[in-house]
């Protein structure tokens, strides 16, 4: 039984879960290390694991009843950013107060704050080459949420790692996922490239950048990257 899909946001993860410990420790008299408690509590919700079940939640806050930019009436993509470049909130969650960035563009401290940052797009970055000179860029993050939310984020990770980050289909996959609909809103660019392709019948290369995927990571979902114990 699947239960997580009932939750609305990560806060009722937390207040469940914090549930559950008092169940077993006032009912059953079994205190539970935290660790043990988080585990136990997503496998009851039917999630996979702990980061799973904190991943599904996450996301579903970022696109949950936002489906047009609060300043500019844009659509949102999949993480819940406008797809205007133009945009503040191509940048920043809608959480924040618009008029407050543009007011403290010139004084920016608060935006280092720990709060903000966590508001901050992060992107992956990632290239789809047709040859050498004729290439796009995108930001690949959309692709590695889904990746988390299904519980493949650390195998897809370690399959990149093995190709080197770029040239097999393990990069290809990155920028195919964009093809489909329900991912592709706001990267015309990725499916213009797919349509040339099949147009010229050509290949393409995907590459992605290791660096900016650690960054995603550390901001999005640090314990994952802690729990593969690897370093690139
Ligand atoms: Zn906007």
């Amino acid at each position: 039984m699947n239960i997580i899909n009932k939750l609305t946001d990560p806060a009722e993860l937390i207040s469940f879960r914090d549930h559950v410990g008092k169940v077993m420790l006032q009912k059953m008299s079994l205190p539970l290390k935290p660790s043990k408690l988080n585990e136990l509590t997503a496998s009851l919700l039917g999630a996979k694991d702990w980061n799973t079940a904190q991943g599904m939640l996450a996301k579903k806050e970022a696109t949950w009843d936002v489906n047009c930019c609060k300043r500019c009436g844009s659509l949102m993509d999949v993480m819940g950013f406008c797809v205007d470049e133009t945009c503040i909130f191509n940048d920043w969650s809608q959480e924040i107060d618009s008029e407050e960035i543009y007011y403290n563009n010139e004084c920016p401290e608060e935006l280092q704050s720990e709060w903000y940052k966590t508001k901050k797009r992060i992107r992956v970055e990632a290239t789809i080459a047709i040859d050498d000179d004729c290439f796009e860029k995108f930001d690949a993050a959309p692709y590695f949420m889904d990746a988390l939310i299904n519980g493949k984020l650390e195998k897809v990770v370690l399959d990149l790692i093995e190709i080197g980050w770029r040239g097999d289909y393990q990069a290809d996959e990155v920028a195919m996922f964009f093809e489909l609909s329900e991912s592709g809103v706001g990267y015309d660019n990725v499916i213009a490239v797919f349509a040339y392709l099949r147009i010229k019948q050509k290949g393409f290369e995907v590459e992605i950048s290791s660096s900016s995927l650690k960054d995603w990571l550390l901001q999005n979902h640090p314990s994952v990257l802690h729990s593969m114990n690897i370093d690139f």
